[in-house]
């Protein structure tokens, strides 16, 4: 029996706009054929992924014949709003709506930005369509035991992981999307999509949030933008900036200095001020 096989009650589909979702969306539509209506198949958009992914979330639902239920954040009641390709949010503002309610901008430590803007954004729905109790379907390969072996949520949902289940690896999922006649149109570097999910998200890695400032200024700009913006809101420092240890604009000054010598010099970032990290 397919491990891709439905299972009972309502069924949320979490697609991120990724390769690895994308295939474990594949997956069950080749084991269960049509969806039922029990079934959502979520994306939540925080106005931060890069528009080839918003196009890849399109060409899914199009090419697969698949209803992708398209979400993002909103600060006023009921929280949430659907939208579409055409109508998503393409200079974060649900992100930036998100971080003026709070008032300080999320890090490693708080990211409330992926519980606001996706967990519960998504939530928010499923309990408008009357869903109670649902089974939530996440992409979560065999070689990511890291996300795999948390402690279940003590919410409305239990996590259903048929990618790891089936064994998964990123090497499979990469092989399939080698046989298929389209593809997500962001680099894939070692296994790593680095402009995957929010382009400056402060999970990635400096040498990432470096690229982002010289290859995207213009993307790179939001996020020091929203930096400047908290600055105004809160006495903290720490409560604005995306890194404990360098400011956005210490990134974009740092990179307009030293450029690709920076990239390609390992621990450069790190060693930029008399030893000590930029900022
Ligand atoms: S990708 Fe990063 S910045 Fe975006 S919602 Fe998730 S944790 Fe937050």
């Amino acid at each position: 029996m397919s491990v891709f096989l439905l299972p009972d009650g309502p069924v949320q589909i979490a697609f991120s706009g990724g390769r690895t979702s994308g295939y474990m969306l594949h997956q069950i539509l080749e084991a269960n054929g049509d969806l039922p209506d029990r079934v959502e198949v979520t994306f939540q958009n925080t106005g931060r992924e890069m528009p080839q992914t918003l196009d890849f979330v399109a060409e899914v639902g199009r090419r697969w014949r698949v209803m992708v239920t398209w979400l993002e954040y909103r600060k006023d009641a009921p929280f949430f709003e659907i939208v579409g390709h055409q109508g998503a949010s393409r200079d974060g503002e649900p992100f930036e709506a998100l971080i003026e309610r709070r008032k300080f901008l999320p890090n490693q430590a708080a990211r409330f930005c992926s519980t606001e803007l996706k967990v519960r954004t998504a939530k928010r729905y499923l309990r408008s369509l009357g869903w109670t109790h649902w089974t939530n379907c996440v992409g979560i390969r065999a070689d990511e035991p890291h996300r795999l072996n948390k402690p279940p949520p003590k919410d409305r949902w239990t996590v259903w992981t048929p990618l790891a289940a089936a064994g998964i690896s990123r090497h499979d999922v990469a092989a399939f999307w080698r046989r298929q006649p389209f593809d997500l149109q962001l680099p894939n570097v070692n296994g790593n999509c680095w402009l995957g999910n929010c382009d400056g998200c402060f999970l990635k890695s400096e040498a990432n949030i470096a690229a982002l400032a010289r290859d995207f200024p213009d993307r790179a700009a939001w996020w020091e933008r929203m930096e400047t913006k908290v600055r105004g809101l809160t006495t903290t420092k720490a409560a604005a900036q995306f890194s404990k240890r360098y400011s956005r604009a210490d990134m974009r000054r740092y990179m307009e200095r030293q450029g690709d010598w920076a990239l390609s010099t390992d621990g450069a970032l790190c060693q930029a001020a008399h030893g000590e990290c930029v900022g």
